[in-house]
């Protein structure tokens, strides 16, 4: 037996943590994975670190992995067949000409991936869609989730990025948690907020749930789902009108606060309570707290990014910090902490509709023509459109030419993932070209005209970015199966297919070249990622002595173009679709600790399977259990003006009585068939965070129970499962 220790990064969230792998070479499998001693995670792990790794044997208990191209040989109707590459990269290049031919490069549209495949293979799909389609229709899941705060801090800050480490956040005075529970998304950064409460820091959580974090707080603001504004402003008037601001700073470092001033007068505490439910006396106790040192921090999650106003609320966060002096040292500022373990990366590497990568924007004539020399081509100076947007783009069109045709769906899987899914589903019909490249069947492919199978994290090398500006690097583990390719190695074979060549040896010949056009990442080489573990942008100087930065807007000097932080002033508005006599309820999706997003990697994992299963839990109030009879464990039938699901009864005294919460990654209680498409209109990150709903109590248990049994068959029938694993 051939033993070896492997450093490497875990896939599940951005808090970055290291892993040491034990792995049999010789039978090619890893018999153990153990905490290292990373920067983040001082060698511990949540359970999705320690046993997430299984699905890589490929169990097969949810899908089945793929291993070869598979093609709609004899069209739409047609079943997917095996297939060579050569057929399959000819069938999506000459599709791809075709469609670029007759409707223009706009009409297509390629998502990046925020999961494993990394930041070189991110920058090869955007370097893709620019210099082969023509065009800057390239998003990714960051859209879904922090979109709005990467769009809300670049107009306070100049930098859409955590301003502060995950290490500070123990050293923090105050922290203000709002729309965040670390323990279900990342546990290691909770971790540091119950070392900062051991120091003495006072914590203050914002959440419509009593959850993990605020049972720990000194102050918990349960707010109404929906007035995140309200609250922020109310916070804001208190500062002001009890004279706690910061005036030094807002004078040498901001500008807009007149008007901020100026509109925070409506917003006492008093004022708002009608809107968030809070005693005007916990608002301003808050807001005291909050200003009382120059250590305290924001945190926040998807509780403020995924609703219509999500970017006014990231704005307004900021404005906090601004009027307090909260910025330009270590332990303060803001902290959006990103989800998946490389949505900072894939922002980073310009997988986005208007941006470069190192955050250059498309419009910016210097910053495109730097590209355009370094790739020999000419580029769109027009910003693309956010994938968000494509059913809109697809069904709705606002010109017939504007249509989209073709959609490259890289790592993720839309048909489980985004709000509204039967719109999502008439979306897939509707498109011409559907393309699905990843390592799992998924609910996507199933509308695919070509799927291409990639390696998956563990059988490849490269780069991500965590939560704080990280640099991390993955390694290769295990050897992948026979008949996958690397995800850049896919995209490089049809871009060469297509008329411009990519020829790249490896990951560390793309990241040279990347690194080499990002002012920010200049000086993270390879080898100063190896030497020194992690290296945090900006990073400008290839020396040694360039470790990086671990906070932003030091001394107060901000990212923006004078140096300034700028405030916003925002009014508060209602959700879009709030409760009525028929949709009484209202429904809010969150997340659970055991599994990753839409579930097929921790799906596949024997022990994080065991935790829960089909068809998932809705959290309701006991109140609402007793008024609707149903029981703990009990299917339940939810709907809204969209669809319905099934979804088993969890009465917890931690919600209100007039709001249910569920996590999105089941297929039966696939919470996505309520949820609304309605968008921020900055970011376009949908309101999966507030929609109208309806919770029904099933009459006849056993049948439905029968229903749920033969429907998870098929579906795992459809995704290539053969074996009963039905507990
Ligand atoms: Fe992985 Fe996040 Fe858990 Fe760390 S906290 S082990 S990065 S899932």
């Amino acid at each position: 037996m051939t033993i070896e220790k492997i450093l490497s990064t875990c896939v599940y969230c951005g808090a970055g943590c290291q892993i040491l792998f034990t792995v049999d070479k010789e039978k090619n499998k890893i018999l153990e994975a153990t905490g290292a001693n990373g920067v983040t995670n001082q060698g511990k792990l949540c359970l999705k670190g320690r046993y997430g790794w299984d699905f890589l044997n490929d169990p097969q208990i949810l899908t089945k992995r793929l291993t070869g191209p598979l093609l709609r040989k004899n069209g739409r109707n047609s079943p997917l067949e095996p297939c060579s590459w050569e057929e399959a990269v000819g069938f999506v290049a000459r599709r791809l000409t075709e469609i670029k031919k007759e409707y223009g490069p706009d009409s297509m549209l390629v998502t990046g991936s925020a999961r494993g495949p990394g930041n070189e293979a991110n920058y090869v799909t955007q370097k893709f869609v620019r210099a082969v389609l023509g065009s800057n229709n390239v998003d990714h899941c960051a859209r879904i989730c922090h979109a709005a705060s990467v769009a809300g801090l670049l107009v306070s800050l100049g930098s859409g990025a955590m301003s502060l480490s995950v290490p500070e956040i123990e050293d923090a005075k105050v922290i203000f948690n709002i729309g965040y529970n670390g323990p279900d998304s990342h546990p290691i950064v909770a971790r540091r907020i119950v070392r900062a409460k051991q120091k003495g820091a006072a914590l203050i959580v914002a959440d419509p749930r009593r959850t993990e974090t605020a049972r720990i707080s000194d102050l918990h603001l349960q707010l109404k789902g929906g007035s995140n504004l309200a609250l922020v402003n109310a916070l804001g008037h208190v500062i002001i009108e009890e004279k706690l601001l910061d005036k030094t700073f807002i004078e040498a470092h901001t500008k807009g606060f007149e008007e901020y001033r100026e509109l925070v007068k409506r917003y006492s505490p008093e004022s708002t309570e009608s809107i968030t439910g809070l005693k005007p006396g916990d608002v301003r106790k808050a807001a005291r707290i909050y200003a009382s040192t120059k250590n305290s921090v924001i945190l926040w999650g998807m509780g403020v990014c995924q609703f219509s106003q999500g970017v006014d609320v990231v704005k307004s966060l900021a404005n906090l910090a601004l009027m307090t002096g909260n910025f330009g040292h270590s332990s303060t500022g803001v902290g959006p902490v990103r989800g998946q373990n490389n949505v900072q990366g894939a922002c980073d590497m310009g997988a986005l509709p208007n941006y470069f990568p190192g955050y250059q924007s498309v419009t910016d004539k210097e910053a495109r023509e730097k590209f355009e020399k370094a790739w020999g081509v000419k580029l769109p100076d027009k910003p693309g459109i956010t994938l968000t947007r494509v059913p809109e783009f697809v069904l709705h069109p606002p010109t017939p030419e504007k249509k989209l045709r073709a959609y490259w769906v890289f790592g993720e899987d839309p048909a489980q993932s985004d709000a509204d899914l039967s719109e999502m589903r008439e979306t897939l019909h509707a498109l011409d070209l559907v393309i699905v490249q990843d390592i799992y069947m998924n609910k996507t492919a199933e509308f695919a005209d070509v799927v291409l199978p990639a390696t998956s994290w563990g059988e490849h090398e490269g780069v991500y970015s965590a939560c704080d500006r990280s640099f991390q690097r993955i390694r290769k583990v295990l050897e992948p199966p026979k008949g996958v390719l690397t995800d850049w190695e896919i995209f490089s074979r049809v871009s060469t297919a297509m008329g411009y060549p990519m020829k790249y040896k490896n990951t560390e010949e793309i990241w040279n070249e990347l690194i080499g056009l990002c002012p920010s990442f200049y000086g993270a080489t390879y080898q100063k990622i190896e030497k020194f573990g992690a290296i945090q942008w900006p990073c400008r100087d290839r020396n040694d002595a360039d470790r990086g930065t671990s906070f932003l807007h030091k001394d107060g000097k901000f990212a923006t173009k004078d140096g300034k932080g700028v405030f916003t002033a925002v009014d508060w508005h209602a959700p879009v679709e709030v409760e009525d006599q028929e949709y009484p309820v209202t429904l809010s999706t969150v997340r659970e600790v055991g599994h990753y997003s839409v579930r097929t990697m921790t799906g596949n994992c024997r022990t994080l399977r065991n935790l829960e299963d089909e068809p998932g839990w809705v959290q309701m109030n006991p109140e609402l259990c007793k008024d609707l009879d149903v029981k703990h464990g009990e299917l339940v039938k939810l709907s809204s003006r969209r669809g319905f699901c099934f979804s088993r009864c969890f009465p917890t005294e931690r919600v209100k009585k007039d709001a249910v919460y569920m996590t999105y990654q089941w297929w039966i209680g696939a919470c996505n068939e309520l949820t609304i498409g309605k968008l921020d209109p900055v970011s376009n990150t949908p309101e999966y965070k507030y929609c109208a709903c309806r919770v029904e109590k099933v009459e006849d248990q056993n049948e439905a129970e029968r229903y749920i049994k033969s429907e998870y068959s098929s579906i795992k029938a459809r995704m290539g499962v053969d074996k009963e694993v039905w507990a």
